[in-house]
C-alpha cells in the first residue's frame, strides 16, 4: 500500500536524491506556457548556469531534455553516430554496458574496453584500440560499482586520434568540478535527480562545437526526432515550438542549479569528502570495507562498501525501510555483495547518515 507521502524519509540511495528546499519551493510556482517569454528568460539562465556547471565555453550549446539521464545518453548516440561508425565504449559496469547497447542500436560497430569489476578503465587499453575510432564513450562515475574513470586521460587520447568524446556525467557534474572545455569533452549529460537534487525527469546536456559540426555532417537525419540537436535549438535558441517542455521541472531545476553554483563546486566536493570519510569510519567497526581497492579509483559521490561476512543484506535493508531509511544494495554482479551509499546533492549531509548509524546500532546491537 502507498504510505503517507508526507512522512519524513531518509533517502541514502545513489539517486534519486532528496529535492533541494529551493527546488521544492519552485515547484509551487504557477503554471506558464512553454512559449511564454518568462520561460524563455528562465531557460536562458538555465543554459548559462549549465555552461558554468559543465565548465564549457560560451558557444557550447546547453539544454534540458525532457527525460531522465538515460535520454541524455541516448540523445548523444542518436545525434552523433551513424551506421557503421566505429565507437569505442569503456564498459566497466552496468551503465557502460548500457552505453554499448545504445551505441549498437544506433548502428555503431562497438569496440569494448573493459576492466575487472571495481577497477577503473586503464587509459592504455583505450589507446591500444583507437585505430579508426570516431567516438569514445565513457561513464565518469560508474554508479553500479562506485568507480571513477580517468576522463581527463581518456579525453587526451580521443583528441590525439581526432575522435569525439561522450561522457556520462550523471554522478559527477554538479557535485564536483567538471572541466568539459579543458579536458576536451564533446558531449556530456546528467540527470536532474542526481547531483543537483532536482526532481527526476530532466537531462541537462552540453554539446561542444565539434559535436555540433559532426551532427551537421550527418548523411542521414537523426533517428530520434524528439532530441534532434537542431530541433532542440529551434526551441532553446530560436524560440519556436518543438515540443511542450515540462516548465514546472524547469523551475525546480533552475532553483537547484542556482543553489549548487551559489555553494560552489569546491565546497560541494569538500562536503562529499567530509561526509564520506565520516560514514566510512563509522561503518568500518561493523565490518564494512571499501569495495574499490585502489583509492584513486574510488568515486566520491557513490560509496561502494563490501558487506561484512554473513551480513543479512536484504533483511537489514528491509528493516531500515520500515524505519523510513532507504539504502541501496549492489546492481547486477555486485548484488548481495555491496551497499552503494549516495553522496550526491542533498544526500551528502551529516544528518541522514547519523540517522542510518543510529538505526544500525539499534538493529545490529
Ligand atoms: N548513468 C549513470 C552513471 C547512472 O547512475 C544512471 C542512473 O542511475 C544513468 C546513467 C541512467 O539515468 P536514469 O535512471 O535517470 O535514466
Amino acid at each position: 500500500m502507498f504510505e503517507d507521502p508526507y512522512t519524513e524519509h531518509v533517502l541514502l540511495t545513489p539517486g534519486p536524491t532528496p529535492i533541494h528546499p529551493r527546488a521544492q519551493q519552485a515547484l509551487m510556482r504557477p503554471m506558464l506556457g512553454h512559449m511564454d517569454p518568462e520561460i524563455f528568460a528562465l531557460n536562458t539562465e538555465i543554459q548559462a548556469d549549465l555552461r558554468a556547471m559543465y565548465g564549457t565555453t560560451d558557444t557550447t550549446f546547453t539544454a534540458l531534455l525532457a527525460g531522465t539521464g538515460s535520454l541524455g545518453m541516448e540523445a548523444g548516440f542518436a545525434n552523433l553516430v551513424e551506421n557503421g561508425d566505429e565507437v569505442l565504449v569503456c564498459a566497466n559496469g552496468s551503465f557502460g554496458q548500457r552505453m554499448a547497447d545504445m551505441a549498437a542500436r544506433y548502428g555503431a560497430n562497438v569496440r569494448l574496453v573493459t576492466a575487472p569489476l571495481g577497477e577503473a578503465i586503464n587509459p592504455e587499453d583505450v589507446a591500444a584500440q583507437m585505430n579508426g575510432v570516431q567516438m569514445v564513450a565513457v561513464v565518469h562515475g560508474e554508479t553500479s560499482t562506485g568507480v571513477l574513470n580517468p576522463v581527463p586521460q581518456i579525453a587526451q587520447i580521443a583528441r590525439q586520434h581526432g575522435a569525439l568524446l561522450t561522457v556520462d556525467a550523471v554522478t559527477t557534474a554538479g557535485m564536483e568540478p567538471f572541466h568539459m572545455a579543458e579536458w576536451g569533452v564533446d558531449y556530456a549529460y546528467t540527470g536532474a535527480q542526481k547531483c543537483l537534487s532536482a526532481p527526476p525527469g530532466l537531462a541537462p546536456v552540453a554539446i561542444s562545437d565539434r559535436a555540433m559540426a559532426r551532427y551537421h555532417a550527418r548523411r542521414t537525419p537523426t533517428p530520434l526526432w524528439y532530441c534532434d540537436f537542431e530541433g532542440l535549438r529551434d526551441y532553446w535558441e530560436r524560440h519556436t515550438y518543438h515540443h511542450t517542455v515540462p516548465v514546472n521541472l524547469h523551475y525546480a531545476l533552475h532553483a537547484a542549479l542556482r543553489a549548487a553554483l551559489d555553494e560552489g563546486m569546491l565546497n560541494r566536493k569538500a562536503r562529499v569528502q567530509h561526509v564520506g570519510q565520516a560514514i566510512q569510519a563509522a561503518l568500518a567497526p561493523l565490518g564494512f570495507t571499501p569495495y574499490v581497492l585502489r583509492p584513486e579509483d574510488r568515486l566520491p559521490t557513490v560509496l561502494a562498501l563490501r558487506l561484512p561476512d554473513g551480513f543479512d543484506d536484504a533483511g537489514v535493508r528491509r528493516a531500515l525501510r520500515q524505519r523510513q531509511i532507504s539504502v541501496t544494495g549492489g546492481l547486477g554482479a555486485t548484488a548481495g555483495l555491496i551497499w552503494r551509499l549516495g553522496l550526491m546533492g542533498e544526500t551528502a549531509r551529516p544528518a541522514p547518515y547519523r540517522a542510518l548509524m543510529d538505526a544500525l546500532e539499534d538493529l545490529l546491537g
